[in-house]
């Protein structure tokens, strides 16, 4: 994850260059949960609105919690599927809080009412995310539900009156551009405490078209909005987080646009500079980890047809450290054995790679060069 809010405060007021931290565990996104209510365009877990057999039972998933805890992950983000639609959820969370583990919810929304949030407030989520495709039909084509809009931001509503943390997910495609703005809007006018905007898993045309190719040109714009927009705030000492997934070399395109956008103190952009390095990219098999529903782990969510293990049958702690599996090997590896314009960029060690997964779904190989990489050779030299 890319925290543009924390950049954008060493800008306002820089903070000095401390060793790397690295975090004790990784963070474990975990899809407890296969079904959900709705058939969403763009779900990386395929789901659907019936139960899938073999998912880990109550007792498996405390085992694993407690091996977790053991391990020092720091946080689980719970999802799905839509996690709400888990008969033991709240049993789930309820442990996950009293280990001691950050505890994220990640859902759609649609099923958080009154009634829910009876259930929802006193487990005291440190975090609850719940997605937003755009505004009104936009969202309602997305998640192929009429009223789901409307269901969401009020779910959005009670959990922010209920003093929980809250954020908005959204997912760019072309299809959802023209609605940035107006949710970016929503969630100031909403008072929503954080916006995730996911790049979608986009693989683009390569490097010869890179200039011209739709996406990216479309990406670049709504990054510069997003950098735009989160300055200001800055600036109105307004607290809203920032953040953005799945296309790390937006670290690099801040770093452009902070020497853009103040030309007259190199010294803030080498200090920015700095800081992106400290945070080091795509940390996918490092930092982030993520169990199935049916207990097999993955280097991150968008790795499910690469398995490293499965906590039936081996701890999560075992599982991890294991670099006997050569893609394991090559995420830990530092620097990873990347190929191609990934491994002649002058900011590698921002961006560490990105996303590796694009790399083998195009080419076949995991450490080819990120097709979905958005940044034109200038940039990267
Ligand atoms: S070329 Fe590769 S390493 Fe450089 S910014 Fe793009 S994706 Fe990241």
């Amino acid at each position: 994850m890319f925290r543009i809010s924390q950049y954008m405060q060493e800008i306002a007021a820089p903070t000095p260059i401390g060793p790397t931290r690295k975090p004790p565990g990784p963070v474990v996104i975990w899809n407890l949960i296969r079904r959900c209510n709705l058939t969403c365009k763009h779900c990386y877990s395929i789901s659907a609105d019936k139960d899938f057999a073999g998912e880990l039972s109550t007792a498996e998933v405390f085992r694993v919690m407690d091996d977790l805890k053991a391990f020092k992950v720091p946080c689980l983000i719970l999802s799905g599927g839509e996690p709400l639609l888990r008969p033991d959820f709240f049993e789930i969370a309820k442990r996950s809080k009293e280990l001691g583990f950050y505890t994220a919810l990640s859902s759609n929304g649609t099923l958080i009412d009154a009634a829910m949030m009876k259930q929802i407030a006193p487990i005291d989520f440190d975090y609850v995310g719940i997605s937003l495709d755009g505004l009104g039909a936009t969202h309602d084509k997305f998640r192929r539900m009429e009223g789901a809009f409307a269901k969401s931001l009020a779910a959005l509503r009670l959990c922010r009156a209920a003093g929980l943390k809250v954020g908005v997910r959204f997912t760019l495609t072309q299809d959802n551009f023209a609605d940035l703005p107006g949710l970016l809007q929503l969630v100031e006018d909403e008072e929503i405490d954080r916006f995730y905007f996911s790049h979608l898993n986009y693989a683009g045309r390569g490097n010869k078209n890179r200039k011209d190719d739709a996406h990216h040109r479309m990406t670049r714009q709504a990054m510069d909005l997003l950098f735009e927009t989160c300055w200001r705030y800055q600036q109105k000492g307004l607290k809203k987080e920032f953040t953005t997934g799945n296309n790390d070399a937006d670290g690099v395109y801040l770093l452009h646009w902070v020497r853009r956008k103040f030309p007259q103190s190199p010294e803030l952009a080498a200090h920015v500079e700095a800081k992106l390095k400290q945070w080091g990219g795509n940390a996918s098999g490092v930092n982030v980890a993520n169990i199935d529903n049916l207990g097999n782990v993955h280097p991150d969510t968008m790795w499910w047809h690469h398995t490293l293990g499965n906590v039936r049958e081996r701890r999560f702690s075992e599982i991890w450290p294991d670099t006997s599996d050569p893609l394991m090997a090559g995420l830990k590896h530092s620097p990873r054995p990347v190929e191609g314009r990934c491994a002649s960029c002058a900011y590698l060690a921002i961006c560490n790679g990105n996303t590796r997964v694009r790399a083998e779904q195009v080419t076949g190989n995991p450490w080819a060069e990120d097709p979905g990489c958005y940044l034109t050779d200038g940039e990267i030299a």
